[in-house]
């Protein structure tokens, strides 16, 4: 394996696109779309003014920005460049300070072990060699008693037709390519990682895209998208 645990074909994939990551109606319009609905169950359920949060896989920053602008103290990580950059410098244009940093997160959870309150990772899993080491990661960042929360793609015949076949064929909302089918991940096999880290699972929500409303809802159905809400225990 990769003595990274990435994919340099994935970073390449999102540094090629990152100069339109804040068009919301470029490839990263889901990622705009459903930025309001997650934001707001990771504040309902950790209330992130004042608190210490880190975005893995961060990306341009949608969801970064958006935190601190609930008042949280973050930092992003990620490992392509050009995305770090678009990010830093829709930072200055907003005038919504976050530290954006390039290291794995294997690295920076020895560097900064147990700072945050607040750990987040979505959409950023299936697109990972080895998901339970950045899993195990996101546990050495949050204290004890701090939240984690994650977010990626079921694994089955529906996902493979919602996220692949819809979203980058029919709907054309995501260029060819964007997901690697194999790399989805069945919501018990995520539930054993984290429990293998030493995190105790909270509460599992689906999230489904209505293509004739064109509207994201949270719900019970973790047949295509998912969220987990995790604890590190005190
Ligand atoms: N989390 C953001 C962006 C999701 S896109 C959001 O939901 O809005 C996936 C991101 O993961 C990209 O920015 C890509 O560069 C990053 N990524 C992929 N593999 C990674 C790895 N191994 N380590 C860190 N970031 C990675």
């Amino acid at each position: 394996m990769n003595p990274l645990n990435a994919d340099p074909l994935e970073i390449q994939k999102f540094s090629d696109l990152a100069h339109r990551w804040w068009d919301p109606t470029s490839e990263f319009r889901p990622l705009h779309e459903i930025n309001p609905l997650r934001l707001e169950w990771i504040n309902n359920r950790a209330s992130l003014a004042g608190k210490n949060v880190i975005d893995i896989g961060c990306g341009g920053g949608i969801l970064a920005e958006s935190m601190a602008k609930k008042g949280a103290n973050v930092t992003g990580i990620d490992l392509s460049d050009k995305a770090l950059k678009v990010a830093d410098l829709h930072g200055l244009e907003s005038g919504i300070s976050v530290r954006y940093k390039k290291i794995a997160a294997e690295e920076m959870a020895i560097q900064e072990a147990a700072q945050y309150d607040i750990v987040t990772c979505m959409e950023m899993l299936e697109h990972v060699p080895d998901p339970a080491s950045i899993i195990r990661a996101c546990h050495s960042l949050v204290k004890p008693g701090g939240h984690v929360f994650f977010s990626t793609l079921n694994r089955n015949a529906k996902s493979y037709l919602f996220a692949i076949i819809g979203a980058e064929y029919l709907l054309q909302m995501l260029p060819k390519g964007t997901h690697d089918y194999a790399k989805f991940i069945k919501p018990a096999e995520l539930s054993q990682d984290i429990r293998n880290a030493g995190l105790t699972i909270e509460s599992i929500r689906g999230m489904s895209y209505n293509p004739l409303t064109k509207i994201y809802s949270l719900n019970q159905d973790t047949s295509v998208n998912y969220l987990v809400a995790c604890v590190r225990p005190s």
